[in-house]
């Protein structure tokens, strides 16, 4: 799929932000490569996405090439405790996947809304797990070349890891995850507890990007700001949810510069009034 100045607010779980100057949607290594070979043979600047539950697009939208891995470039397969999948597959549908199979060491991801590529690339985690530890090698495009990069090479870390710091963007395709044989009872019940815990205390009922900032050394986000007082604070459509203010959720009409005030806001009170800067997890991408 290839197409012209589509919007892209729908594509993320905010459903906020403008459009792509160019959008493509590949469905396989051949078309992610020939995507990437478009945008540097013309010298646009290149943006790869998943399923945007991490992201907060600006209102201006994203200049040059905009290149989304999901569904159409999910694919799945397992061989012992090996499990290997195409970075379009949801992290919810590999957890579920390793189960049918008797295999653990993905339950923490039942959960999670987003896909692997995204995962990887933010080193997802919840619950005590984490994707990086899983991950034996990963397939990726880089400049036009499909290269591997081994478990050693990945510099995975709280939610970072290699694929944030190269040069030049890579597109992660394919991923391998070593998991361990498991009891199927235990693994479903695992999952269910930690499902069971995800709605009981986010806010799944409004639209989010998930947790808005990263864990500071020393304090959890959520307590830090309701003992703030910013607990339901809200600019436009942007509000720190009532429920768990580490998450900043939709309500009605928004605009990401609603979203974009309103970590602001957060971060000015709280370095103010406690000194911990709030670095946002959640990734800010385009212009205004
Ligand atoms: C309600 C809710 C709960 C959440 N809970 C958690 C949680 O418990 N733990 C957690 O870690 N996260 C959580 N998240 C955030 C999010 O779901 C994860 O970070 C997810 O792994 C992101 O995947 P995505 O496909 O949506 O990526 P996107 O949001 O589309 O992208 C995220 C980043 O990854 C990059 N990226 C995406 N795909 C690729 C690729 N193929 N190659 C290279 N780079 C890529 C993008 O450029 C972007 O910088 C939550 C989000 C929501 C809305």
């Amino acid at each position: 799929m290839f197409l012209r100045n589509y919007p892209l607010a729908n594509l993320t779980s905010l459903g906020v932000g403008g459009p792509a100057d160019f959008f493509i949607q590949p469905s396989s290594l051949e078309e992610v490569v020939r995507a990437q070979r478009f945008a540097l043979d013309r010298g646009l600047p290149l943006t790869v996405i998943g399923y945007g539950t991490n992201l907060l697009i600006r209102d201006g939208g994203i200049r040059g090439v905009v290149v989304q891995i999901a569904a159409p470039f999910a694919r799945a397969t397992v061989e012992g405790s090996l499990l290997t999948a195409t970075t379009g597959c949801l992290l919810s549908s590999l957890s579920k996947l390793a189960l049918r199979h008797g295999l653990s060491g993905l339950e923490f991801a039942v959960g999670i809304p987003g896909g692997l590529g995204g995962a990887a690339y933010m080193n997802a985690g919840a619950y005590g797990g984490e994707i990086g530890p899983l991950v034996r090698s990963a397939q990726l495009v880089q400049d036009g070349t499909v290269k591997t990069w081994q478990r050693g090479e990945l510099s995975f870390a709280y939610r970072s890891s290699r694929f944030q710091t190269e040069p030049t963007l890579p597109i992660v395709t394919e991923i391998e995850l070593e998991l361990v044989p498991g009891e199927r009872r235990e693994i479903l019940q695992k999952m269910n507890d930690l499902q069971a815990q995800r709605r009981s205390k986010q806010p799944l009922e409004y639209p989010s990007a998930g947790s808005t900032f990263k864990r500071p050394p020393g304090h959890y986000v959520g307590p830090l700001i309701e003992q703030a007082g910013l607990k339901g604070l809200r600019i436009g459509g942007a509000e720190v949810s009532t429920k768990h203010a580490g998450f900043i959720v939709k309500r009605g009409e928004a605009t990401a510069r609603d979203f974009l005030d309103l970590i602001a806001t957060i971060q000015k009170v709280i370095w103010e009034q406690y000194g911990v800067r709030l670095e946002p997890e959640i990734r800010i991408l385009g212009e205004d």
